[in-house]
C-alpha cells in the first residue's frame, strides 16, 4: 500500500494540531504524536481515507474544542459519523467498571457493545488502531493505570481483533499486554518459546527442506516459511492443557502458502505421504472456515526422530485475511468481491460469514469510488438488540421490547422472584415500561414479595416466562 497523503489527509493532520495544541501525552510528547501514530497503523492496514482522516481526528471531539459540527461541514459526514462513533464508544466506555470487577458476562456483553455501537465497522478499526499505539506507549503510565489498560486490551480488545479475524493485531496486543498483565510469566514463557525453538532449529531445518524437495517434484508452486507461537497463547493453551508442555503440539509450526485451494489439499498428501500425521489433528478450515472467517488447512505430523511439527496450508488470500483480516478487505480482492456478489455467491457462506461478506461489499464500493448508503454499511448483527446498565454499571443485553421483570430474571430468578419496582435512569417506573438502549436499571426487591400470574403480561423474553412459570406452579 504505497502512502497517499492527500490534500484532505494533509488538512486533517492540520486541524488537529491545532486543536490538540498545548496538550501533551504522558509521554511528555506533544498530544498530536499519537493521531499521528493512528494515522500511520490505519495506513499500513491499507484503510481508506475517511478511516484516516477520522482516526486523525479521533480524539478532537472529546478532548478540545473542535465540534462535530465543524468536522462535518469540512470533511464531510462519512468522516463525521466515524469520529462521533468512536466518541460514542468511549463514552460509553467511561460509564463502566473497572475491569477486574466486572461480571464475566459484562466482558461479552462489552464485546458486543462494542461492535453494537460501532456500526462501521470502521469505528472499531479505528478503535483498534487507537488501542494498539496506547498499548505501545504504555510504559509511560502509572503501573496501576498499565494494568488496567492492559487487562482490557487482553479481555476486549485482542478478542475483538480475533473476532475480525486480524491475526497480527491480535498476536502483537496480546503480547503487548500480557507483558504488563504478569510480567514473569511473560518472561517465562517466552525464554520456553526460544529454547524449544533452538532445539528445533535442526530439525524444522531438515523437515523444510524434505518437503521443499517433495513439492518440487509435484511441480507445486509454493512458499514455506515457519512461524512462531505468541506468548499469550502458550499460555492460554496451558491453562487448556494442565501446565503440560508435552501436550502443546503446535509450539513449532511450519506454513506453506500456495496459489489455489485444490493445492492445498495436494500438499496436504504430499505431506502425509512423507511423515505420520498424528490421528485427530487434522483440521479443515478450508471447509469449515472458524468463526471469524480464518481459513487454513492444519495437519500436525511426527518425524521418525520424534519430532512433532504443526503444518498450516493456505492460499495468499487466505493467508492475508488470517493476518489482516477485516482491515484486510478493505483493499484486498475487491474486484473478486465484486463478481462474486454478482453472481449471487454470497450466499453460499454460511451465515455467520455473511455480515463480514456484505462489509467487504461496501468496502469495495467505497474503494470504486461508489456512492454508498452509510445505512448499509450499519451492523445489523445486534440491531434487536439493546444493552442496558445495572446501576454497577455491568451491562446486561436483552432482546428489544424487554419490560423490567425480564431484566430482573436475567439477573437472577431470586430477584426475579421478589421484585416490587424497578428504577429506570434513578426514577421510580414501572413493570410496564419497555427499556431502551443505554437505560440504567434498578430493580427494587422485597423478602416479602411472591411471583404473581399478572406478571405474565409484563414479560417479554421467553427466559423469564418459563422461570416465571416455574415459579408458580411449583407454589400451587
Ligand atoms: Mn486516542
Amino acid at each position: 500500500m504505497k502512502e497517499k497523503d492527500t490534500e484532505r489527509i494533509q488538512r486533517a493532520v492540520e486541524v488537529a494540531k491545532k486543536a490538540h495544541e498545548g496538550q501533551f501525552r504522558k509521554t511528555g510528547e506533544p498530544y498530536i504524536v499519537h493521531p499521528l501514530a493512528v494515522k500511520k497503523i490505519l495506513e499500513e492496514w491499507g484503510m481508506d481515507e475517511d478511516t484516516i482522516i477520522a482516526g486523525i481526528l479521533h480524539d478532537t471531539v472529546e478532548d478540545t474544542d473542535l465540534t462535530l459540527d465543524e468536522i462535518r461541514r469540512e470533511f464531510g459526514e462519512s468522516v463525521a459519523f466515524l469520529v462521533d462513533g468512536v466518541t460514542k464508544l468511549s463514552s460509553a466506555r467511561n460509564g463502566m467498571r473497572d475491569i477486574d470487577t466486572y461480571l464475566p458476562e459484562t466482558k461479552d456483553n462489552f464485546l458486543r457493545l462494542m461492535i453494537a455501537l460501532g456500526d462501521d465497522i470502521r469505528v472499531l478499526i479505528i478503535k483498534l488502531a487507537d488501542r494498539l499505539h496506547n498499548l505501545r506507549t504504555l510504559s509511560a503510565l502509572p503501573p496501576e493505570k498499565q494494568k488496567k489498560i492492559a487487562k482490557e486490551s487482553l479481555e476486549v480488545f485482542a478478542p475483538l481483533a480475533d473476532r475480525l479475524n486480524m491475526g497480527l493485531l491480535r498476536v502483537e496486543m496480546s503480547d503487548l499486554a500480557f507483558k504488563y498483565v504478569d510480567q514473569k510469566r511473560y518472561d517465562y514463557l517466552k525464554d520456553l518459546i526460544e529454547k524449544y525453538n533452538k532445539s528445533a532449529e535442526k530439525s524444522l531445518k531438515k523437515i523444510e527442506s524434505e518437503v521443499t524437495e517433495a513439492l518440487k517434484k509435484e511441480k507445486i508452486k509454493f512458499e514455506i516459511s515457519g512461524r512462531v507461537k505468541s506468548v499469550y497463547s502458550l499460555h492460554k493453551k496451558l491453562a487448556k492443557h494442565d501446565q503440560n508442555i508435552n501436550e502443546i503440539y503446535d509450539l513449532t509450526a511450519l506454513r506453506v502458502i500456495v496459489e489455489d485451494v485444490t493445492t492445498c489439499y495436494l500438499v496436504l498428501g504430499v505431506i502425509h505421504s512423507l511423515y505420520m500425521p498424528m490421528g485427530g489433528r487434522i483440521k479443515d478450515y478450508i471447509a469449515m472456515p472458524k468463526q471469524n472467517g480464518y481459513q487454513s488447512l492444519h495437519t500436525t505430523i511426527i518425524t521418525k526422530d520424534k519430532h512433532v511439527v504443526e503444518f498450516q496450508i493456505r492460499t495468499r488470500e487466505m493467508h492475508e485475511f488470517a493476518e489482516r483480516g477485516l482491515a484486510a478487505s478493505f483493499y484486498y480482492n475487491e474486484q473478486k468481491l465484486t463478481e462474486n456478489y454478482k453472481k449471487g455467491k454470497i450466499e453460499h457462506l454460511p451465515t455467520n460469514l455473511l455480515w463480514i461478506t456484505e462489509l467487504q461489499m461496501t468496502a469495495a464500493r467505497l474503494r470504486e469510488g461508489k456512492k454508498v448508503d452509510l445505512k448499509k454499511l450499519k451492523l445489523n448483527l445486534f440491531a434487536d438488540k439493546i444493552f442496558v446498565y445495572t446501576p454497577k454499571g455491568d451491562i446486561i443485553d436483552l432482546p428489544k421490547g424487554a419490560l423490567p421483570l425480564d431484566f430482573a430474571y436475567r439477573l437472577h430468578s431470586e430477584i426475579g422472584d421478589h421484585v416490587i419496582g424497578v428504577k429506570i435512569n434513578g426514577k421510580m417506573s414501572n413493570l410496564n415500561r419497555k427499556l431502551e438502549q443505554g437505560d440504567i436499571v434498578e430493580i427494587l426487591t422485597s423478602k416479602n414479595q411472591t411471583p404473581k400470574s399478572s406478571w405474565l403480561d409484563k414479560i417479554f423474553t421467553s427466559h423469564a416466562r418459563s422461570k416465571l412459570l416455574h415459579r408458580l406452579n411449583s407454589k400451587k
